[in-house]
């Protein structure tokens, strides 16, 4: 028989996805240039000199069945021994290779880590706008979305909503920052004040609930605010981090899953986190990419071509009238769509050869999100196109 739920997950393609597809098709029609694609959280920028060059070095002197062998479940040792050395530098957090379990992205942290963590029924909160894939994660272990709203203005956490969203049935909360899709960084003050609240829940309902931070924009920042590390603000912390972004690898599929040393029960958590992947059939992270990971840990892409389209696109698009909070990292900008509905807004963008993708898939109406990991010409060319979806709202619609 077939599954039904997985069937229809298959079958239904995201809105973003939908939009990228709509994308291509009108490109072929009327040219790349002419289509303003700002759907996908493709990096627009290569990954550093330094990834191809090291690839070539591995390809052309490393054993060949050693590199695109099998390695041990939760990785290569010396790949998560490169990783502990670089967070123990740089965030002065004491853990070694035990710690880290390597995965294909984000995704398959997060798989990994929700699948481990969340039963039956058991809540998990997620914090909105949030991105749409959580909701995959979380009910195909027959968990629970539990949304809880950020702040009206600045999408900073809401603790007192967070504080009464928690039950006995709350499993874990995850937290994105920076964040798709606002770009909001949350600060050590709001990771401090989430940390207490989380202590004094786990006391309350006598049970661990489980901060998992969902970080591939980590080193995506743009402002001053430094992005906590959380495991040293609460012990039950799980991380989920990825390549993906910072090294500009997305197809590659390669990240972690980071458990504090700190955590209750670490032994058996990690023992759930790698039978999580077991279950999930992934066997281990790519190889060639670990001993990748092994040589460039800490290298960047160019994040500054980003910080410069987040500066053009946000001065422009509220000199035109548009609403939106200024991006302190990842690449996206969140702006309020000129009608109610944001799902018809965007179509009314698609006539302007503007793709954006509607907030509702985030859990949240009203709003649009643009990917701005693209071209500066992109960038640059798409603003007349803005400035006539503003007008139009303006003149036909008798919008402010
Ligand atoms: N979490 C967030 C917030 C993301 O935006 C993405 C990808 O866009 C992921 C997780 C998945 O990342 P990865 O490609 O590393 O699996």
């Amino acid at each position: 028989m077939i599954n039904s739920k997985m069937q229809k997950l298959g079958a239904s393609r995201s809105v973003i996805r939908e939009l990228f597809e709509y994308g291509k098709m009108r490109k072929a029609q009327i040219g790349a240039d002419k289509v303003f694609d700002f759907s996908l959280g493709n990096p627009s920028t290569p990954p550093p000199n330094r990834i191809n060059n090291t690839l070539i070095e591995l390809i052309s002197n490393e054993n060949p069945t050693a590199l695109h062998g099998y390695t041990s479940a939760d990785g290569d040792v010396n790949t998560r021994r490169a990783i502990a050395a670089y967070i123990r530098e740089n965030y002065d957090e004491k853990i070694d290779e035990s710690c880290i379990y390597m995965t294909v992205g984000a995704a398959g942290a997060l798989t990994s880590i929700i699948t481990a963590l969340v039963t039956e029924g058991e809540e998990v909160i997620c914090l909105t706008p949030y991105f749409p894939e959580y909701k995959v994660f979380i009910e195909r272990c027959g968990g629970v979305v539990h949304s809880v709203p950020t702040k009206d203005g600045d999408f900073s956490l809401d603790i007192e909503k967070i504080a009464n969203a928690i039950n006995e049935k709350t499993a874990s909360i995850i937290i994105n920052s920076p964040n798709n899709p606002t770009g909001a960084i949350y600060t050590e003050d709001e990771i401090s004040r989430l940390a207490d609240l989380l202590r004094l829940k786990e006391k309350e309902y006598g049970k661990n609930i489980y901060l998992i931070c969902d970080e591939p924009y980590r080193e995506l920042v743009y402002s001053d605010t430094k992005v906590p590390y959380c495991t040293k603000f609460y012990d039950d912390t799980l991380i989920a981090y990825s390549y993906s972004k910072s090294l500009s690898l997305p197809g590659e599929r390669i990240g972690y899953a980071l458990i504090n040393p700190r955590i209750k029960n670490f032994k058996e958590i990690k023992e759930a986190v790698m039978g999580a992947g077991r279950a999930l059939g992934y066997v281990c992270a790519p190889s060639l990419l670990q001993a990748l990971i092994t040589k460039c840990v800490g290298s960047t892409s160019d994040i500054e071509s980003y910080r410069e389209n987040a500066k053009i696109l946000y001065n422009a698009l509220t000199e035109y009238g548009y609403e939106a909070v200024k991006p302190q990292g990842a690449f996206y900008l969140f702006v309020r769509a000129l009608e109610e509905n944001a799902a018809a807004f965007s179509e009314v963008a698609k006539k302007f050869e503007l793709l954006l993708v509607p907030s509702d898939s985030f859990g949240i109406g009203g709003y649009v999100r643009i990917s701005y990991c693209v071209s500066r010409e992109q960038v640059i060319n798409s603003l007349p196109a803005f400035k006539a979806l503003a007008d139009y709202y303006k003149k036909e619609r008798n919008c402010k």
